[in-house]
């Protein structure tokens, strides 16, 4: 690495972000394909010879799992993708998803030193060229391991989940994933459409954990069928990590909104994407299908709801959302996306009340205009309503995006410790009130991001271990000298675990 880092300035390495290939948005809003088309060889190595290799990187840091950014670039400007893959599988086994829809641009990217004076090297882009290689070659990275004769158990197949029970199984131990859907992948399968995040990118990832010895037992829903003491009690589980994440809708309370034609985003991305509507007539999934369609909210999961309302045919679709376009959640790049693909935003606009056809079904929605007051709790200047500024809007469906909470059975049906707003309390080490059970992601955090459910499920693993007295041999390895990967085991670890390339 040092050797590159001397001879490249912000002054010698190419100007331009590398541009990626998109699908032109008036032929992809009439399918599900995929947007980014992703990099050749060519411009993922063009794209890497702009990092700087700096000596002391902010990308790492700004990684919620710490991938060896500088690494995994160095190995791709030589050409080296098996290496590139090894770097960042040491971190993050899902390169191709957490490439695909991670905000690099507050994270990796927003530390990044180039993006100082130019545009910052395009990380994400580079991780899903070597996530998608690395499904494309089969490759895997699966370490020999010696049972240790635990049984862990984990509910909720999401990214927090996925990410606890590699590691543990990597530790040697015999994991289960209990999953109420019928698919594993969690908000990764049900929640991000195709055109996004294709499914068999995740099932492909899915599958690296089977072959390290995952089990998976979908159609469980636990707290009905069995409850977290059980599994620790008469089903042995000798340690059990919670990822049920935040899939429970807000709704709005304003009337009119059980009118037919009104629904959640998380339903109607679940029954299009999971349950797949969107290959009508190949799977008759009941979905509604409105012709003009409001969403409100302008987060992910809003700009998600609206792109695919527009995919499943309506002629108009609507983004209502209170705040102005500077303060909107979403990904600056989904709302680009969205407004390529015709979307109509409506900022500053706050709904009233659903109107009524008068035989139960959405004719409209009356609507408010706002103004920005002063700040609220969020540090976000709070939206005021304008007197006499009420209009109205025909529309014939509502989709509310405007936020989760906790998925609440396996706190009504255990004696865990919630916090007041219903999700699990932890300590800081993910440790919850009941012994030897843990908790991660979006069931601890709120809704938050796939990276970090990733890094709490890896932090819970961690902390499981200490428990279960299981020498974790990546704490071990921590301080001591870099001595580089081996196919995506730490070379420090080799006195611990003897190693394999799939
Ligand atoms: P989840 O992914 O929600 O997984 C929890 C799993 O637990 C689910 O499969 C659920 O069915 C299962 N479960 C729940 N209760 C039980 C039970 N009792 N028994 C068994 N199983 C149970 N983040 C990004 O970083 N980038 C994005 O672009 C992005 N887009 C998003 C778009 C949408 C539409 C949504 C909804 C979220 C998006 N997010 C995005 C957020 C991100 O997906 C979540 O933060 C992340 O998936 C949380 O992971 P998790 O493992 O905690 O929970």
């Amino acid at each position: 690495m040092a050797k590159t880092a001397k001879k490249k300035t912000i002054r010698t390495i190419p100007q331009q972000r590398t541009p990626v290939k998109e699908l032109e948005p008036k032929v992809r809003v009439k399918n599900f394909e995929e947007v980014n088309c992703g990099y050749t060889l060519a411009e993922a190595m063009n794209e890497a010879e702009r990092c700087l290799m700096c000596p002391d990187p902010g990308c790492i840091a700004g990684c919620p799992v710490n991938i060896n950014i500088p690494k995994f670039i160095e190995a791709i400007t030589e050409k080296n993708l098996r290496g590139a893959y090894d770097v960042i599988s040491a971190s993050n086994l899902l390169a191709a998803v957490c490439g695909r829809v991670c905000p690099q641009e507050t994270q990796c990217e927003g530390k990044c030193i180039v993006g100082d004076t130019l545009e910052p090297v395009a990380i994400g882009r580079l991780e899903r060229f070597v996530g998608d290689t690395a499904i494309r070659e089969k490759w895997a990275n699966l370490p020999y391991v010696e049972s240790t004769g635990y049984k862990i158990g984990i509910v909720g197949s999401g990214p927090a989940g996925m990410a606890c029970a590699a590691d543990m199984a990597k530790a040697g131990c015999d994991v289960t994933v209990f999953e109420a859907f019928h698919q594993a992948g969690g908000v990764l399968k049900y929640g991000i459409p195709d055109f996004r995040l294709p499914n068999p990118v995740v099932d492909a990832e899915i599958e690296n954990l089977r072959k390290l010895g995952v089990k998976f037992e979908c159609n469980t829903l636990v707290g009905r069928l069995f409850t977290i003491e059980q599994m620790r009690g008469e089903l042995g589980y000798d340690a059990v990590f919670i990822g049920t994440g935040a899939g429970y809708p807000s709704m709005l309370g304003i009337p009119g909104d059980s009118l037919n034609g009104v629904l959640s985003a998380n339903e109607l991305l679940t029954r299009c994407n999971l349950m797949r509507a969107k290959d009508f007539p190949n799977f008759d999934t009941p979905i509604p299908l409105g012709k003009h369609v409001v969403v409100i909210g302008a987060g992910n999961t809003a700009m998600d709801a609206l792109r695919v309302s527009k995919r499943l045919g309506a002629e108009n679709v609507y983004c209502v959302y209170r705040r102005t376009r500077a303060e909107c959640p979403a990904r600056a790049e989904e709302v680009h996306h969205a407004e390529e693909e015709g979307i109509e935003f409506h900022w500053l606009t706050a709904p009233v009340e659903v109107l009524d056809d008068g035989k139960g079904n959405v004719r409209g929605m009356r609507c408010i205009k706002m103004e920005l007051g002063e700040p609220d709790d969020s540090g976000r200047r709070r939206p005021v309503p304008v007197k006499g500024s009420e209009f109205e809007f025909v529309c014939d469906q509502i989709v509310f995006a405007i936020g989760t909470n906790a998925n609440p059975i396996i706190g009504q049906t255990s004696h865990l410790k919630l916090n007041k707003r219903g999700y699990i309390a932890t300590n800081n080490d993910l440790a919850t009130s009941m012994a030897g059970v843990y908790a991660g992601g979006d069931i601890v955090t709120g809704a938050a991001t796939v990276i970090e459910a990733m890094g709490a499920g890896r932090k819970a693993a961690r902390s499981m271990k200490s428990y279960l007295k299981i020498r974790d041999t990546s704490e071990e390895v921590a301080g001591a000298p870099d001595a580089g990967t081996f196919f995506g085991i730490d070379l420090r670890e080799q006195n611990f675990a003897r190693i394999r390339a799939a």
